[in-house]
Protein backbone atom coordinates (compact mmCIF):
# COMPACT_ATOMS: atom_id res chain seq x y z
CA UNK A 1 0.00 0.00 0.00
CA UNK A 2 2.80 2.31 0.79
CA UNK A 3 4.64 1.38 -1.81
CA UNK A 4 2.06 2.02 -4.45
CA UNK A 5 1.43 5.16 -2.66
CA UNK A 6 4.95 6.19 -3.39
CA UNK A 7 4.94 4.83 -6.86
CA UNK A 8 1.97 7.24 -7.91
CA UNK A 9 3.57 10.12 -5.98
CA UNK A 10 4.49 11.80 -9.50
CA UNK A 11 0.56 11.42 -10.83
CA UNK A 12 -0.55 13.40 -8.28
CA UNK A 13 -0.01 16.73 -9.23
CA UNK A 14 -0.83 16.26 -12.82
CA UNK A 15 -4.04 14.89 -11.50
CA UNK A 16 -4.54 18.04 -9.09
CA UNK A 17 -4.14 20.43 -11.73
CA UNK A 18 -6.28 18.41 -14.46
CA UNK A 19 -9.55 18.53 -11.99
CA UNK A 20 -8.70 21.80 -10.88
CA UNK A 21 -8.97 23.01 -14.56
CA UNK A 22 -11.89 21.13 -15.33
CA UNK A 23 -14.14 22.14 -12.40
CA UNK A 24 -12.64 25.92 -12.91
CA UNK A 25 -14.25 25.95 -16.51
CA UNK A 26 -16.50 23.62 -15.68
CA UNK A 27 -18.32 26.00 -12.57
CA UNK A 28 -16.28 29.58 -13.19
CA UNK A 29 -18.93 32.21 -13.67
CA UNK A 30 -16.48 33.22 -16.22
CA UNK A 31 -14.33 36.23 -15.36
CA UNK A 32 -15.19 39.88 -15.19
CA UNK A 33 -14.96 41.74 -18.17
CA UNK A 34 -12.20 43.48 -16.33
CA UNK A 35 -9.99 40.33 -16.12
CA UNK A 36 -10.83 39.00 -19.60
CA UNK A 37 -7.66 40.42 -20.26
CA UNK A 38 -5.99 37.31 -17.97
CA UNK A 39 -7.68 34.61 -19.93
CA UNK A 40 -5.42 35.06 -23.10
CA UNK A 41 -2.32 36.55 -20.98
CA UNK A 42 -2.00 33.57 -18.53
CA UNK A 43 -1.30 30.69 -21.50
CA UNK A 44 1.68 32.60 -22.63
CA UNK A 45 2.60 33.74 -19.14
CA UNK A 46 2.77 29.78 -17.68
CA UNK A 47 4.36 28.61 -20.94
CA UNK A 48 7.18 31.09 -21.09
CA UNK A 49 7.72 30.82 -17.52
CA UNK A 50 7.60 26.86 -18.20
CA UNK A 51 10.31 27.48 -21.13
CA UNK A 52 12.38 29.52 -19.05
CA UNK A 53 12.60 26.76 -16.36
CA UNK A 54 13.19 23.91 -18.49
CA UNK A 55 16.12 25.99 -20.46
CA UNK A 56 17.79 26.89 -16.73
CA UNK A 57 17.08 23.11 -15.56
CA UNK A 58 18.82 21.85 -18.86
CA UNK A 59 15.57 19.54 -19.55
CA UNK A 60 15.68 19.19 -23.46
CA UNK A 61 12.27 17.08 -24.01
CA UNK A 62 10.12 19.63 -21.62
CA UNK A 63 12.21 22.57 -23.24
CA UNK A 64 11.11 21.39 -26.74
CA UNK A 65 7.28 21.41 -25.77
CA UNK A 66 6.87 24.12 -24.09
CA UNK A 67 8.53 26.00 -27.06
CA UNK A 68 6.20 23.93 -29.68
CA UNK A 69 2.83 24.71 -26.99
CA UNK A 70 4.44 28.19 -26.68
CA UNK A 71 4.51 28.55 -30.54
CA UNK A 72 0.90 26.58 -30.91
CA UNK A 73 -1.01 29.10 -28.74
CA UNK A 74 0.71 31.61 -30.09
CA UNK A 75 -0.17 30.68 -33.93
CA UNK A 76 -3.77 29.96 -32.85
CA UNK A 77 -4.46 33.40 -30.87
CA UNK A 78 -2.93 35.03 -34.20
CA UNK A 79 -5.10 33.00 -36.68
CA UNK A 80 -8.42 33.66 -35.18
CA UNK A 81 -7.78 37.54 -36.58
CA UNK A 82 -8.13 35.92 -40.60
CA UNK A 83 -10.95 34.12 -40.18
CA UNK A 84 -12.55 30.67 -39.88
CA UNK A 85 -10.31 28.87 -42.81
CA UNK A 86 -6.72 29.95 -40.97
CA UNK A 87 -8.20 29.65 -37.50
CA UNK A 88 -9.27 25.82 -38.70
CA UNK A 89 -6.10 25.15 -40.59
CA UNK A 90 -4.03 26.29 -37.59
CA UNK A 91 -5.63 23.86 -35.10
CA UNK A 92 -5.57 21.01 -37.37
CA UNK A 93 -2.05 21.62 -38.24
CA UNK A 94 -0.75 22.19 -34.69
CA UNK A 95 -2.62 19.03 -33.24
CA UNK A 96 -0.83 17.38 -35.40
CA UNK A 97 2.72 18.72 -35.37
CA UNK A 98 2.78 19.45 -31.28
CA UNK A 99 2.22 15.80 -30.83
CA UNK A 100 4.75 15.03 -33.40
CA UNK A 101 7.78 17.03 -32.64
CA UNK A 102 7.08 15.73 -28.77
CA UNK A 103 7.12 12.00 -30.45
CA UNK A 104 10.51 13.26 -32.07
CA UNK A 105 11.90 14.18 -28.47
CA UNK A 106 10.81 11.06 -26.70
CA UNK A 107 12.57 8.80 -29.16
CA UNK A 108 15.92 11.18 -29.40
CA UNK A 109 17.75 10.80 -26.33
CA UNK A 110 17.41 13.56 -23.68
CA UNK A 111 20.34 15.67 -23.90
CA UNK A 112 18.89 18.36 -22.28
CA UNK A 113 18.25 22.03 -23.34
CA UNK A 114 21.75 23.70 -23.97
CA UNK A 115 23.21 22.06 -26.39
CA UNK A 116 23.36 22.74 -30.00
CA UNK A 117 20.63 20.62 -30.60
CA UNK A 118 18.20 22.25 -28.75
CA UNK A 119 19.15 25.26 -30.73
CA UNK A 120 18.47 23.83 -34.30
CA UNK A 121 15.20 22.67 -32.55
CA UNK A 122 14.01 26.04 -32.35
CA UNK A 123 14.93 26.47 -35.92
CA UNK A 124 12.84 23.58 -36.99
CA UNK A 125 9.59 24.99 -35.00
CA UNK A 126 9.96 28.10 -37.02
CA UNK A 127 9.90 26.53 -39.97
CA UNK A 128 7.24 24.75 -39.17
CA UNK A 129 5.55 27.98 -38.12
CA UNK A 130 6.40 29.39 -41.50
CA UNK A 131 4.68 26.02 -43.45
CA UNK A 132 1.71 26.41 -40.92
CA UNK A 133 1.01 30.23 -42.12
CA UNK A 134 1.38 29.59 -45.48
CA UNK A 135 -1.41 26.75 -45.71
CA UNK A 136 -3.48 28.86 -43.31
CA UNK A 137 -3.42 31.62 -45.78
CA UNK A 138 -4.35 29.88 -48.39
CA UNK A 139 -6.12 31.20 -51.35
CA UNK A 140 -5.25 34.55 -49.70
CA UNK A 141 -2.38 35.08 -51.97
CA UNK A 142 -1.02 34.50 -55.50
CA UNK A 143 1.69 32.10 -53.63
CA UNK A 144 -0.87 29.76 -51.87
CA UNK A 145 -3.92 28.13 -54.21
CA UNK A 146 -6.95 27.18 -52.52
CA UNK A 147 -6.10 22.98 -52.53
CA UNK A 148 -5.38 23.15 -48.79
CA UNK A 149 -9.30 24.68 -48.33
CA UNK A 150 -10.12 21.57 -50.43
CA UNK A 151 -7.69 19.48 -48.48
CA UNK A 152 -8.52 20.76 -44.66
CA UNK A 153 -12.34 20.29 -45.36
CA UNK A 154 -11.68 16.27 -45.65
CA UNK A 155 -13.62 14.71 -42.75
CA UNK A 156 -10.27 13.21 -40.49
CA UNK A 157 -8.65 16.67 -41.21
CA UNK A 158 -11.12 18.91 -40.28
CA UNK A 159 -10.76 20.72 -36.50
CA UNK A 160 -12.39 21.36 -33.75
CA UNK A 161 -12.49 19.17 -32.11
CA UNK A 162 -9.58 17.71 -32.29
CA UNK A 163 -8.85 15.90 -36.29
CA UNK A 164 -8.81 12.38 -36.74
CA UNK A 165 -4.69 12.27 -37.99
CA UNK A 166 -4.44 14.61 -34.82
CA UNK A 167 -5.99 12.08 -32.60
CA UNK A 168 -3.42 9.40 -33.84
CA UNK A 169 -0.57 12.05 -33.48
CA UNK A 170 -1.66 12.33 -29.71
CA UNK A 171 -2.01 9.30 -29.28
CA UNK A 172 1.18 7.78 -31.00
CA UNK A 173 2.85 10.92 -28.75
CA UNK A 174 1.22 9.88 -25.10
CA UNK A 175 2.22 5.85 -25.61
CA UNK A 176 5.78 7.01 -26.21
CA UNK A 177 5.67 9.33 -23.34
CA UNK A 178 4.11 6.65 -21.03
CA UNK A 179 6.96 4.14 -22.52
CA UNK A 180 9.49 6.75 -21.80
CA UNK A 181 8.49 7.62 -18.15
CA UNK A 182 7.41 3.60 -17.12
CA UNK A 183 7.24 2.68 -14.29
CA UNK A 184 6.38 6.60 -14.06
CA UNK A 185 8.51 7.51 -11.50
CA UNK A 186 10.47 10.36 -12.12
CA UNK A 187 8.37 13.59 -12.52
CA UNK A 188 9.90 15.25 -15.73
CA UNK A 189 9.08 12.15 -17.56
CA UNK A 190 5.31 11.88 -15.79
CA UNK A 191 4.90 16.05 -16.28
CA UNK A 192 5.25 15.49 -20.15
CA UNK A 193 2.68 12.76 -20.40
CA UNK A 194 0.19 14.54 -18.09
CA UNK A 195 0.77 17.90 -20.15
CA UNK A 196 0.16 16.51 -23.18
CA UNK A 197 -3.02 14.91 -21.61
CA UNK A 198 -3.62 18.99 -21.06
CA UNK A 199 -3.03 20.09 -24.39
CA UNK A 200 -5.27 17.24 -25.95
CA UNK A 201 -8.04 18.45 -23.86
CA UNK A 202 -7.57 22.09 -24.74
CA UNK A 203 -7.27 21.08 -28.58
CA UNK A 204 -10.65 18.84 -27.88
CA UNK A 205 -12.39 21.92 -27.15
CA UNK A 206 -10.36 24.31 -29.55
CA UNK A 207 -13.92 26.06 -30.26
CA UNK A 208 -14.42 27.31 -26.71
CA UNK A 209 -11.82 29.84 -25.89
CA UNK A 210 -12.03 30.01 -22.43
CA UNK A 211 -11.27 26.56 -22.19
CA UNK A 212 -8.69 26.48 -24.39
CA UNK A 213 -6.76 28.84 -22.60
CA UNK A 214 -7.27 27.63 -19.34
CA UNK A 215 -6.13 23.51 -20.47
CA UNK A 216 -3.11 25.63 -22.23
CA UNK A 217 -2.07 27.18 -18.96
CA UNK A 218 -2.44 23.41 -17.20
CA UNK A 219 -0.29 22.35 -19.64
CA UNK A 220 2.27 24.36 -18.70
CA UNK A 221 1.16 24.77 -15.32
CA UNK A 222 1.87 20.77 -15.09
CA UNK A 223 5.56 21.26 -17.01
CA UNK A 224 6.64 23.31 -14.15
CA UNK A 225 5.72 21.29 -11.52
CA UNK A 226 7.40 18.36 -12.50
CA UNK A 227 10.77 20.44 -13.30
CA UNK A 228 10.49 21.81 -9.73
CA UNK A 229 9.58 18.31 -8.32
CA UNK A 230 12.58 16.88 -10.38
CA UNK A 231 15.04 19.25 -8.58
CA UNK A 232 13.30 19.15 -5.19
CA UNK A 233 13.97 15.16 -5.45
CA UNK A 234 17.58 15.57 -6.36
CA UNK A 235 18.67 17.88 -3.69
CA UNK A 236 16.78 16.03 -1.42
CA UNK A 237 16.50 12.75 -2.45
CA UNK A 238 20.06 10.06 -2.50
CA UNK A 239 20.54 8.86 -6.07
CA UNK A 240 22.03 5.38 -5.92
CA UNK A 241 19.99 3.87 -3.06
CA UNK A 242 16.77 6.22 -3.20
CA UNK A 243 16.68 7.30 0.39
CA UNK A 244 16.20 10.53 1.62
CA UNK A 245 19.73 12.37 2.00
CA UNK A 246 22.21 14.05 4.26
CA UNK A 247 20.19 17.12 3.39
CA UNK A 248 16.74 16.32 3.68
CA UNK A 249 17.95 14.83 7.51
CA UNK A 250 19.55 18.11 8.13
CA UNK A 251 15.64 19.77 7.68
CA UNK A 252 14.55 16.90 9.99
CA UNK A 253 17.04 17.76 12.66
CA UNK A 254 16.04 20.82 12.30
CA UNK A 255 12.44 20.55 13.22
CA UNK A 256 12.30 17.90 16.41
CA UNK A 257 10.86 17.92 19.41
CA UNK A 258 11.74 16.85 22.71
CA UNK A 259 11.72 13.43 22.35
CA UNK A 260 13.15 11.40 19.76
CA UNK A 261 15.90 8.92 19.07
CA UNK A 262 18.99 9.11 16.51
CA UNK A 263 20.48 5.81 15.37
CA UNK A 264 24.05 5.92 12.96
CA UNK A 265 24.38 2.90 10.79
CA UNK A 266 27.68 1.50 9.45
CA UNK A 267 27.77 -1.39 7.12
CA UNK A 268 31.10 -4.01 8.37
CA UNK A 269 34.05 -4.10 6.58
CA UNK A 270 32.24 -2.55 3.78
CA UNK A 271 35.81 -1.61 2.18
CA UNK A 272 37.46 -4.86 1.86
CA UNK A 273 34.06 -6.15 0.40
CA UNK A 274 34.48 -3.35 -2.35
CA UNK A 275 38.02 -4.97 -2.82
CA UNK A 276 37.02 -8.05 -2.99
CA UNK A 277 33.84 -7.97 -5.08
CA UNK A 278 34.29 -4.44 -7.19
CA UNK A 279 32.96 -1.66 -6.40
CA UNK A 280 29.43 -2.15 -8.27
CA UNK A 281 28.67 -5.10 -6.41
CA UNK A 282 29.50 -2.45 -3.48
CA UNK A 283 26.73 -0.25 -4.82
CA UNK A 284 24.73 -3.02 -5.27
CA UNK A 285 25.23 -4.09 -1.75
CA UNK A 286 24.50 -0.43 -0.35
CA UNK A 287 20.90 -0.75 -2.29
CA UNK A 288 19.92 -3.90 -0.55
CA UNK A 289 21.08 -2.65 2.76
CA UNK A 290 18.90 0.86 2.38
CA UNK A 291 15.41 -0.90 1.09
CA UNK A 292 16.02 -3.12 4.20
CA UNK A 293 16.31 0.40 6.48
CA UNK A 294 14.05 2.14 4.69
CA UNK A 295 11.44 -1.11 6.19
CA UNK A 296 12.66 0.02 9.76
CA UNK A 297 9.60 0.04 12.37
CA UNK A 298 8.63 1.85 15.20
CA UNK A 299 8.28 5.27 13.04
CA UNK A 300 12.02 5.28 12.23
CA UNK A 301 13.10 7.29 8.84
CA UNK A 302 15.97 6.10 7.44
CA UNK A 303 18.55 8.24 5.62
CA UNK A 304 21.63 8.01 4.12
CA UNK A 305 24.08 10.17 5.57
CA UNK A 306 27.28 9.66 3.40
CA UNK A 307 29.09 6.98 1.66
CA UNK A 308 28.27 3.19 3.66
CA UNK A 309 26.83 5.15 6.15
CA UNK A 310 23.01 6.23 7.23
CA UNK A 311 20.44 7.18 9.49
CA UNK A 312 17.41 6.44 11.14
CA UNK A 313 15.83 9.31 12.98
CA UNK A 314 12.96 7.95 15.35
CA UNK A 315 10.79 11.60 15.75
CA UNK A 316 8.86 11.10 18.63
CA UNK A 317 9.79 8.03 20.21
CA UNK A 318 12.66 7.26 23.02
CA UNK A 319 15.50 5.19 22.69
CA UNK A 320 13.64 2.61 24.32
CA UNK A 321 10.83 2.27 22.01
CA UNK A 322 13.84 2.43 19.32
CA UNK A 323 16.20 -0.42 20.30
CA UNK A 324 13.95 -3.00 19.53
CA UNK A 325 13.51 -2.38 15.92
CA UNK A 326 16.99 -1.61 15.27
CA UNK A 327 17.71 -4.73 16.58
CA UNK A 328 15.50 -5.88 14.07
CA UNK A 329 16.81 -4.25 11.25
CA UNK A 330 20.53 -5.58 12.31
CA UNK A 331 19.41 -9.18 12.41
CA UNK A 332 17.27 -8.48 9.29
CA UNK A 333 20.30 -7.01 7.10
CA UNK A 334 22.40 -9.97 9.11
CA UNK A 335 20.21 -12.88 7.48
CA UNK A 336 19.19 -11.25 4.10
CA UNK A 337 21.02 -13.49 1.12
CA UNK A 338 22.43 -11.01 -1.28
CA UNK A 339 21.94 -12.82 -4.60
CA UNK A 340 24.38 -11.12 -6.73
CA UNK A 341 24.82 -11.37 -10.31
CA UNK A 342 28.28 -12.66 -11.43
CA UNK A 343 30.95 -9.94 -11.61
CA UNK A 344 31.91 -11.59 -14.92
CA UNK A 345 28.39 -11.19 -16.32
CA UNK A 346 28.04 -12.12 -19.53
CA UNK A 347 26.62 -9.18 -21.92
CA UNK A 348 24.25 -11.49 -24.17
CA UNK A 349 21.53 -12.81 -22.18
CA UNK A 350 21.28 -16.15 -24.19
CA UNK A 351 24.78 -17.12 -22.40
CA UNK A 352 23.84 -15.93 -19.07
CA UNK A 353 21.06 -18.55 -19.13
CA UNK A 354 22.51 -21.27 -20.36
CA UNK A 355 25.21 -20.52 -17.88
CA UNK A 356 23.08 -20.31 -14.58
CA UNK A 357 22.06 -23.73 -16.14
CA UNK A 358 25.22 -25.42 -15.44
CA UNK A 359 27.85 -24.21 -12.81
CA UNK A 360 26.40 -20.57 -11.83
CA UNK A 361 28.74 -17.68 -11.65
CA UNK A 362 25.72 -15.88 -9.57
CA UNK A 363 26.87 -15.99 -5.51
CA UNK A 364 24.71 -15.09 -2.90
CA UNK A 365 26.75 -13.25 -0.02
CA UNK A 366 25.89 -11.44 3.06
CA UNK A 367 26.59 -8.72 4.89
CA UNK A 368 26.23 -7.13 8.30
CA UNK A 369 26.05 -3.59 9.87
CA UNK A 370 26.73 -2.50 13.02
CA UNK A 371 24.35 0.60 14.47
CA UNK A 372 25.09 3.18 17.58
CA UNK A 373 21.94 5.55 18.83
CA UNK A 374 21.34 8.02 21.26
CA UNK A 375 18.58 10.17 22.27
CA UNK A 376 18.88 13.76 24.11
CA UNK A 377 19.44 14.16 27.60
CA UNK A 378 20.94 16.31 30.74
CA UNK A 379 24.37 16.46 28.86
CA UNK A 380 22.92 15.83 25.06
CA UNK A 381 20.82 19.06 24.39
CA UNK A 382 20.80 19.90 20.30
CA UNK A 383 20.25 17.20 17.70
CA UNK A 384 23.81 17.62 16.09
CA UNK A 385 25.11 16.36 20.04
CA UNK A 386 22.47 13.19 20.01
CA UNK A 387 23.65 13.00 16.32
CA UNK A 388 27.73 12.67 17.21
CA UNK A 389 26.93 10.61 20.83
CA UNK A 390 25.16 7.87 18.15
CA UNK A 391 28.06 8.00 16.18
CA UNK A 392 30.74 7.28 19.50
CA UNK A 393 28.01 4.41 20.31
CA UNK A 394 28.59 3.07 16.71
CA UNK A 395 32.44 3.39 17.28
CA UNK A 396 31.80 0.75 20.52
CA UNK A 397 29.67 -1.23 18.84
CA UNK A 398 32.17 -2.15 16.10
CA UNK A 399 35.08 -2.45 18.82
CA UNK A 400 33.00 -4.97 20.31
CA UNK A 401 32.83 -7.11 17.61
CA UNK A 402 30.59 -5.53 14.53
CA UNK A 403 26.99 -6.94 13.59
CA UNK A 404 25.47 -5.48 17.00
CA UNK A 405 23.85 -2.64 18.00
CA UNK A 406 25.23 -0.21 20.93
CA UNK A 407 23.10 2.54 22.66
CA UNK A 408 25.04 5.09 24.69
CA UNK A 409 24.85 5.75 28.06
CA UNK A 410 22.95 2.12 28.51
P1 LIG B 1 34.25 -0.90 9.35
O1 LIG B 1 33.20 0.12 9.08
O2 LIG B 1 33.66 -2.25 9.67
O3 LIG B 1 35.19 -0.45 10.38
O4 LIG B 1 35.07 -1.13 8.04
P2 LIG B 1 34.88 -0.43 6.66
O5 LIG B 1 35.74 -1.14 5.67
O6 LIG B 1 33.45 -0.35 6.33
O7 LIG B 1 35.48 0.98 7.00
P3 LIG B 1 35.24 2.37 6.39
O8 LIG B 1 33.99 2.93 6.94
O9 LIG B 1 36.49 3.17 6.64
O10 LIG B 1 35.13 2.11 4.83
C1 LIG B 1 34.18 2.68 4.09
C2 LIG B 1 34.35 2.19 2.68
O11 LIG B 1 33.10 2.27 2.01
C3 LIG B 1 35.27 3.04 1.88
C4 LIG B 1 34.73 2.98 0.50
O12 LIG B 1 35.48 2.08 -0.27
C5 LIG B 1 33.34 2.41 0.65
N1 LIG B 1 32.32 3.25 0.10
C6 LIG B 1 31.91 4.46 0.55
N2 LIG B 1 30.93 4.95 -0.22
C7 LIG B 1 30.69 4.02 -1.19
C8 LIG B 1 29.78 3.95 -2.30
O13 LIG B 1 28.98 4.83 -2.56
N3 LIG B 1 29.85 2.82 -3.07
C9 LIG B 1 30.71 1.81 -2.82
N4 LIG B 1 30.73 0.74 -3.60
N5 LIG B 1 31.60 1.88 -1.79
C10 LIG B 1 31.58 2.95 -0.98
MG1 LIG C 1 32.17 4.09 7.45
MG1 LIG D 1 32.02 0.57 7.42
Amino acid sequence: MRDSIRTLRPMWAPALILAGTTLAVWLGPGLPASLSGLRTAAPYAMLAAGFAVAWWFNRGRAFVFLAALLAAYGGTQYALGFGDFAAQATYTLISVLVPFNLLLALVLAERGARHAGAAQWLLFLVAQAMLVFWIAAAGRSWLSGTVWQDLLGHWALRSPPTPLVGRIAFAAAFVASVWRSWPLQRPPDVGVAGALGAFFIASEFAGSPGAYGAFMTASGAILIVALLQESHRLAFRDELTGLPGRRALEERLHALGDSYAIAMVDVDHFKQFNDTHGHDTGDQVLRLVAARLAEVGGGGTAFRYGGEEFTVLFAGRTLGEAAPHLEAIRASIEHYRIALRGEDRPKKPEEGSKRRAGQSADKALSVTVSIGAAQPGKRLKTPAQVLKAADEALYRAKKAGRNRVAVLGA
